[in-house]
């Protein structure tokens, strides 16, 4: 997952989109990079690490200019290195051209197949540089014509934002997998992958960028324009997104996510209850749907467990034995809350089961009664293709284990999972969960492997 910002058409673009990158920092924290260009001159500046540390000493002010994009890297396809990072850039004849992409493509493995039989040199991973290859073949110079040709060609989940130095280009798949929305920021134009960018950059929220829509912004002109590039297909959006990814704080897909995540809770108490004492969140993320669970049983509601803020999403680390300290140096148990208690725990979403198992043993350490595990999703079964880090089918505990089999293995006294009913009853139609169902609204590789 990644996340993507762009100004355009106001000073400071540069400042704003690190602005706009910060508040979006927890959809990927590898590495970020930011664009921008004054109509003269092009400079791009990425590098591995958090946003607050990569644009430090000064470095914005080399980033000038009244269009700026960016991005923040959470390595799906591609892998971890730092060659991947974003925005991409090339020269062509449309000039310097950035990109910056959110999703992961579908066809990425046969276009660059294709595209080395004919001589293309690829610099990177990353299936996103496909895109700039396609671009660069279209007879078309403008920009914008150039990326309508290039997402003719490109298939699964994209939200993109292309910029040179005439246009800043956004367009989103005709599925809709990931979010993109449009505002205004100053006297000029923004676009993110969420809402909460908005609050940081003093923007206003206009709206959603629409499947297989791509929105224009001319840059000397100072002019917006909107064009269907794409039929629309079935509508697909990332329900995981509501689940897990975005900020509670955002307003995804037009749901405000907080509150998405209640109704998840509610659900899942309405579905599992248990008896116990006292519900607890992990944190950060199984906070709201553990409010949900514990207002819909009237139990109390307790943090008995206290997440430390210097360490990052520990799932991000690659090496498994790097995930499990991780978890130690994350959490730690409140145990005037849980001692004696019988405690649920509400947890959003259950991947590997290492987290998890680590929980409850903290808890059980900590002195808890009983420890049961609900989980505000269904199980996950199946892949993402699209762009959540879920690369193989045996990595998946859920995929090789039922309930029963996962709560022995986690070490719970009871497993519940929301059901994919309830979920869907919660967020309505649209959506995307094949990572619960394993259907998949479009063609998919055969084997998942990091290029
Ligand atoms: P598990 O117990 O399965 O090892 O991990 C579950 C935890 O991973 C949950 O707390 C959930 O919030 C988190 N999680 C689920 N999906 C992702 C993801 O794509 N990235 C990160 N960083 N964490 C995730
Ligand atoms: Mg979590």
């Amino acid at each position: 997952m990644c996340a993507i910002v762009g100004v355009a058409g106001t000073d400071e673009a540069s400042y704003l989109a690190y602005l706009g990158l910060h508040a979006l920092q927890h959809r990927g924290q590898e590495g970020a990079g930011i664009a921008s260009t004054d109509g003269e001159d092009f400079k791009c500046l990425r590098r591995p690490g958090l946003v607050t540390e990569i644009f430090q000493n000064g470095s914005l002010s080399t980033l000038k200019g009244y269009a700026a994009i960016g991005h923040t890297r959470y390595s799906t396809s591609g892998g971890d290195t730092a060659c991947n990072l974003q925005p991409l850039t090339m020269r062509s004849r449309m000039g310097w051209v950035a990109v910056a992409h959110n999703g992961n493509l579908t066809n990425a493995k046969d276009l660059v197949d294709r595209l080395e039989k004919e001589g293309a040199i690829f610099q990177t991973t990353s299936d996103t540089e496909v895109v700039l290859h396609v671009m660069a073949r279209c007879r078309d110079i403008p920009l914008p014509d150039a990326v309508e040709y290039a997402v003719s060609h490109i298939e699964g989940a994209f939200s993109l934002l292309v910029m040179n130095k005439d246009y800043m280009v956004a367009v989103r798949d005709p599925h809709g997998f990931r979010p993109l929305v449009v505002g205004d920021v100053g006297d000029g134009k923004a676009f993110a992958s969420e809402t909460v960018a908005f609050e940081l950059m003093r923007g206003t929220f206009e709206r959603e960028v629409q499947p297989g829509e791509m929105v224009v912004v001319d840059l000397k002109r100072k002019t917006m324009i909107s064009k269907q590039v794409l039929k629309p297909k079935q509508p697909s959006k990332c329900v995981f997104e509501l689940i897990y990814f975005a900020r509670p704080d955002s307003e995804v897909f037009g749901t405000p996510v907080y509150k998405a995540r209640k109704a998840m809770g509610r659900r899942l108490a309405q579905e599992h209850p248990a008896e116990a004492d006292i519900v607890i969140p992990v944190p950060d993320s199984g906070v709201a749907a553990s409010i949900g669970y514990a207002e819909e049983l009237g139990l109390p509601f307790e943090m008995g467990l206290i997440r430390s803020h210097y360490v990052g999403r520990t799932f991000i680390q690659p090496k498994q034995s790097m995930r499990e300290l991780g978890v130690r140096l994350k959490l730690s148990v409140v145990r005037s809350v849980i001692e004696d208690r019988r405690v649920i725990v509400v947890d959003d979403s259950l991947v590997r089961g290492t987290t998890s198992k680590k929980i409850i043993k903290l808890l059980r350490e900590g002195g808890a009664k009983e420890v049961h595990l609900r989980v505000s999703s269904p199980p996950k079964i199946s892949p993402c293709f699209y762009g959540i880090d879920t690369p193989t089918r045996d990595q998946l505990i859920a995929s090789n284990q039922d309930v029963g089999g996962i709560c022995k293995y986690i070490g719970a006294d009871s497993l519940g999972y929301l059901s994919h009913e309830g979920l869907t009853q919660v967020v309505g139609d649209g959506y995307c969960g094949s990572c619960f169902t394993g259907e998949y609204p479009t063609l998919v590789p055969l084997t998942v492997k990091k290029r």
